[in-house]
């Protein structure tokens, strides 16, 4: 890319004009490929993920116990205080099942807004709201 310096733009109107909108056209068509390939990348991204889940599935069917790397998740359910026959409540732990299943969690979209404020002197431009 070659640098444009003063003394090798035009001086007549018309074609600065035609540059400026050359240009403006240009910084769109670059702007839209960022944001389609930011798209592509997300895209991507989920596909990996969605690959180590089903990855991670297969091994689990095809070697047993989940990989010990993988975040825990444990709920416990509460056994019931009382005797569901009688009513009776001395009751004594008999057994606990534990029943694992692998949840793939989606990555969280979010929009990241970033406000940029300018400030000016007040006696020299028209008052906004803050
Ligand atoms: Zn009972």
């Amino acid at each position: 890319m070659t640098m444009i310096t003063a003394d090798s733009l035009p001086d007549d109107v018309a074609t600065l004009k035609a540059l400026v909108l050359a240009g403006q056209a240009a910084q769109l068509a670059a702007e839209s490929k960022a944001r389609n390939l930011e798209a592509e990348v997300r895209a991507r991204t989920l596909l990996i993920e969605q690959m180590k889940f089903t990855i991670a599935r297969l091994k689990h069917e095809q070697y047993g116990p989940w990989p010990e790397h993988l975040p825990r998740e444990r709920i416990v359910y509460p056994a019931p205080a009382h005797c569901p026959c009688c009513g009776g409540d001395r009751l004594r732990k008999i057994s606990e099942g534990l029943t694992e299943t692998l949840e793939l969690v989606p990555r969280r979209g979010a929009r990241a807004g970033a406000v940029r404020r300018a400030r000016g002197r007040s006696d020299e431009m028209a008052p906004t709201a803050d």
